[in-house]
């Protein structure tokens, strides 16, 4: 999965017995990697510290910045009715719910945003859990195991692969947006499986791409599968209203098995969410262990999530900004000759620039111009593709997009 550094080969067959942390295969991996930074000069782009609310500008070292470096597309987050929900929901409930919803942590509020999630998507229910990454390992590990095929696109979140390896089910990356591969995978492997799994993301994180969603759906007919779909960076993005990939892609809410969400960005939140059919969230609700085990999503979270999500609806002109900003965006970086790869042009662009020592250099020179960017670094992506991300938000003006452009190609 490439999450774990791979423990350091023996020459001598003898196992390593070390007792100190400073001995383990990615403490030691990671050293290598600051010291080749610090001899080559690079800054270090990694746990800068945002003074305030992060949207279209952000303060980082007491200066404010146009921050292109946060999740916030649709400026929700810090939005006075989201502040205020949470607020008066801290005010009726307090900070926690102190355990887990199936004993004595469930509020009125819980159940409120997985209706109007549900309802969004059209289907018959919903459940949210207190991360979004424990959402996918939890899911994905609880309902497939050792008899069962999961097969899922090569840039899959890493909640997803985890999540696949703790189900213990047989795992198959196929080729990124390759369905032709996917079709002639699962002919070549069904028959061996008793359930199986397609997970593909809304839009994926690194590239700003997303799948022929219409095609999925016929591929996992054709072939008696389940289809999961991570809408963390599609829901409240893609569609004419927000409504995600479905809603691009024209398809039915029971069309896709698995809807998975997070709350932490379009949602201005923290947590996650699974919507489906009736048996699917029922079955989640009473055994999936990182729900089962784990404490209620505290009620000024779960609040703020439904404020913005009813803000997504009554508002859709966020949409249409974000959507007209990140057009804006990629036609300009088009024809300065910047290289933005296999990006849709919506919310999230790549200008991918080659080398991590590049990237992370135009990262800091960037933010020394006012821009904050993050460099995307091997081993996140192969060492050519090293990239400057994009994140953009829908109270980003024309004028930051041109200042940003105009000032990245000054510095290649
Ligand atoms: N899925 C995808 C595609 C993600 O990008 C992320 C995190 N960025 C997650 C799941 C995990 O969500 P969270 O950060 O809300 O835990």
């Amino acid at each position: 999965a490439g999450w774990k550094p791979a423990a350091p080969k023996s020459t001598n067959n003898k196992l390593s017995k070390h007792t100190s942390f400073e001995q383990h295969p990615g403490y030691k991996q990671l050293q290598i990697i600051k010291n080749s930074a610090k001899t080559l000069g690079v800054p270090s782009p990694f746990f800068k510290v945002h003074q305030g609310t992060a949207g279209a500008t952000t303060l980082i070292d007491d200066k404010s910045v146009i921050n292109f470096a946060s999740y916030n597309y649709l400026d929700l987050s810090g939005h006075p009715d989201v502040n205020q929900a949470a607020i008066d929901a801290i005010t009726q409930y307090g900070t926690s719910v102190s355990a887990s919803r199936i004993v004595s942590g469930e509020r009125p509020i819980h159940q409120e945003l997985e209706h109007a999630i549900a309802s969004t998507y059209e289907v018959e229910d919903a459940l949210v859990y207190v991360s979004g990454h424990a959402t996918n390992v939890s899911t994905i590990g609880y309902l497939f195991g050792p008899k069962d095929l999961i097969i899922h696109d090569e840039y899959i979140h890493n909640s997803s692969v985890v999540g696949s390896q703790l189900s213990g089910a047989k795992r198959i990356p196929f080729t990124h947006n390759n369905l032709d591969a996917l079709d002639k995978l699962l002919t070549e492997h069904r028959g061996q499986y008793e359930q199986v799994l397609i997970v593909v993301e809304g839009l994926y994180s690194m590239d700003g791409d997303h799948p022929d969603l219409a095609r999925l759906v016929e591929i996992k007919r054709q072939h008696l599968a389940f289809l999961m779909v991570d809408e963390a960076h599609s829901f409240g993005v893609l569609g004419e209203t927000g409504k995600g990939l479905r809603e691009e892609a024209g398809i039915a809410g029971q069309d896709v098995d698995i809807w998975m969400g997070t709350l932490s960005k379009t949602l201005s939140g923290c947590g996650g969410y699974i919507a489906g059919s009736a048996a699917l969230v029922e079955n989640l609700r009473y055994l999936s262990p990182g729900f089962l085990y784990s404490v209620g999503l505290p009620a000024p979270t779960a609040a703020a999530a439904l404020a913005s999500l009813q803000l997504i609806h009554k508002e859709p002109q966020r949409i249409q900004k974000l959507r007209s900003i990140s057009q804006s965006f990629i036609q300009q970086a088009k024809a300065l000759g910047l290289n933005t790869g296999e990006s849709v042009g919506i919310a999230i662009i790549p200008i991918i620039l080659g080398s991590s020592v590049k990237a992370a250099n135009a990262s800091a020179a960037m933010l020394e111009k006012g821009i904050n960017v993050q460099p995307i670094l091997y081993p996140a992506v192969p060492e050519r593709s090293a990239r400057l991300r994009f994140f953009l938000s829908c109270e980003h003006s024309e004028e930051q997009i041109k200042y940003t452009l105009d000032t990245l190609k000054s510095l290649l």
